[in-house]
């Protein structure tokens, strides 16, 4: 087959056989493990850095400093959450979608996790001020 007519490659949305990189996250093939004891492999590091600008920027020094985790952070998965597409390309099980944004946002789970704790929390005590008032009228 002549290269011209080669789609042009995705590396963010791939698979090789040994690993899938989905939405730029790598995670190993056979188990969809972003950490895998069995393959093994971590590729926690590979991955932060494709989204450590964007926390450091979204997040504020003190929770990236505090909160983030880095390297030693949680791992993710997509075992039995990714497929792969009719064009070979990995993609969600839900949507049957590349790169999906509700699927494989990796930045913006991260980014909750580490700044969306803090909103249940505020909502309470908002309740709480509320019936104090109450009581006191
Ligand atoms: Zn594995
Ligand atoms: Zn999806």
């Amino acid at each position: 087959m002549d290269s011209q007519f080669e789609p042009e490659q995705d590396f963010d949305n791939y698979y090789d056989g040994d690993t899938v990189t989905i939405n730029g996250f790598i995670f190993c093939g056979r188990h969809g493990q972003e950490v895998c004891d069995k393959c093994p492999t971590d590729n926690r590091n590979c991955n932060n850095s494709t989204v450590e600008q964007m926390l450091h920027e979204k997040l504020t020094e003190e929770e990236f400093e505090t909160k983030w985790k880095g390297d030693d952070r949680e791992p993710f998965n997509v075992t039995r959450q990714w497929t792969r597409l009719s064009n070979g390309k990995p993609g969600c099980m839900a949507h049957k979608e590349v790169a999906c944004k509700e699927c494989f946002n990796w930045g913006d789970k991260l980014y909750r996790s580490i700044h969306g704790g803090r909103k249940p929390r505020v909502s309470r005590l908002h309740k709480k001020d509320k019936q104090n008032k109450d009581v006191l009228h």
